[in-house]
């Protein structure tokens, strides 16, 4: 069962008048002003079920799950992110991916660190697969702690936040390869930093003749749209081409808020992408899935990635099968625009592997036959002629045959 029926969604996503400042504000007990300061927010993270009290009534897993997941796991959570959740129903898809609950002390499949992160970076917090690009986690610190988070495994360490000697030594490694051109940073959420920081870890990775791109991958417009200021983007926008990938999971998250950090970074040319991950009970439904993917076109955030969650240690109550993934994305083809189609993935410790429905049903002769979202099958003219294929079609099987159409 979704949390809100397809309609009721999609009225609440489309007309929602009030904004989160006036509700939040009011729940705090503060001012606009103050609840919109977005050092007030980091200030005020709400990080145990004691503080939930009057703005959320807690499930007892909830309340039990603060306190036993306090060593392991981090919670924290901005009071933003807190207005925007159903005080009374545990299903709400903003409260499942921020509330801690006791489901995360059991699951036995999960591991630390399912992308081998570790052995894949070559000096501390630059992670390095494809040989032309790196990740380059600076931050150390969210304005929330998501409960599927793939670098859980981090949040016993101190100290790494934009951490001097590994920032400098990060860039020195980026700047004696000649190879690396689009640095991703990240974290953490980098954009938690002050503007004079994150300018000072921009010009100098701007200074580096081979690094072509910036990218930054943040939660900011979702978790604390406040911190996306005209002057952070400007600030951002001296160094391009920079582009900002951030991370929706369901359309309840695309507020007026958050609509206005998005389009704050259009305006200074930074495009914006959404990677979402694929979650039980935030996104898992082709109603909820289009909810979320029309809503960020209507913003202009593209979708880009949706991840298959990893089977990162205390997460397997939100992880989805594949193929449930695989009838997702086929339940969109078709039914939305394209370019709000974004890629479904799995990231590995070798790199990103798409899974895509499979529409090829195979080779007869000279022709390709595909099945259309509507489930007919068309046959394509299509000599194979001299060429030989890498990985060859499967032959079309005998009783499919009859079923071709064509022109
Ligand atoms: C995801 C990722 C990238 C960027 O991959 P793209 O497919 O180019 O977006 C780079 N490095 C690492 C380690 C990554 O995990």
């Amino acid at each position: 069962m979704s949390f809100l029926s397809p309609t009721a969604l999609h009225t609440r996503t489309a007309s929602r008048k009030e904004d989160i400042t006036a509700h939040g504000a009011r729940l705090f007990n503060v001012s606009p002003e103050t609840f919109s300061n977005w050092r007030w927010q980091m200030k005020h993270q709400v990080q145990s079920a004691e503080e939930c009290a009057g703005l959320l009534s807690l499930t007892g897993s909830e309340q039990e799950a603060f306190v036993a997941l306090k060593e392991k796991f981090h919670a924290g959570i901005t009071p933003y992110y807190v207005a925007l959740m159903s005080a009374g129903d545990a299903r709400c898809p903003v409260r499942v991916q921020a509330l801690p609950v006791m489901e995360e002390q059991v699951d036995a499949l999960g591991v630390a660190d399912p992308l081998k992160e570790v052995t894949n970076s070559p000096v501390k917090e630059v992670v390095h697969v494809y040989e032309d690009r790196v990740a380059f986690c600076v931050a150390q610190l969210c304005p929330v702690y998501c409960r599927y988070c793939f670098r859980k495994r981090r949040d016993e360490e101190v100290g790494l936040h934009f951490n001097k000697t590994i920032v400098d030594a990060g860039i020195a490694y980026i700047a004696s390869n000649s190879r690396i051109r689009d640095v991703l940073i990240t974290g953490g959420d980098p954009l938690i930093a002050n503007d004079a920081t994150l300018e000072n870890l921009l010009s100098r990775l701007r200074a580096i003749p081979h690094v072509e791109i910036l990218r930054i991958g943040t939660r900011v417009p979702v978790t604390l749209p406040y911190r996306v200021t005209p002057e952070l983007a400007k600030m951002l926008a001296k160094y391009h081409p920079i582009w900002v990938n951030t991370h929706f999971n369901c359309a309840e998250e695309i507020t007026p808020e958050a609509t206005a950090a998005v389009d704050t970074l259009l305006r200074e040319g930074i495009p914006v992408g959404n990677q979402a991950v694929l979650l039980k009970g935030v996104n898992d439904t082709p109603e909820r899935l289009k909810a979320l993917v029309e809503g960020l076109v209507r913003i202009r955030a593209r979708p880009y990635y949706i991840y298959q969650a990893q089977i990162v240690e205390g997460t397997g109550h939100l992880r989805v099968p594949v193929e449930k993934g695989l009838d997702l994305m086929r339940s969109l083809r078709g039914n939305t625009t394209g370019f709000a189609i974004p890629q479904y993935v799995l990231d590995t410790p070798f790199g990103k592997v798409p899974l895509s429905p499979n529409h090829v049903v195979g080779r007869q002769g000279d022709e390709v036959v595909v099945e259309t979202n509507g489930g007919k099958l068309w046959g394509e003219p299509n000599p194979l002629g001299t060429y030989e294929p890498k990985r060859p079609l499967l032959d079309v099987p005998e009783e499919r045959k009859p079923h071709v159409v064509r022109l």
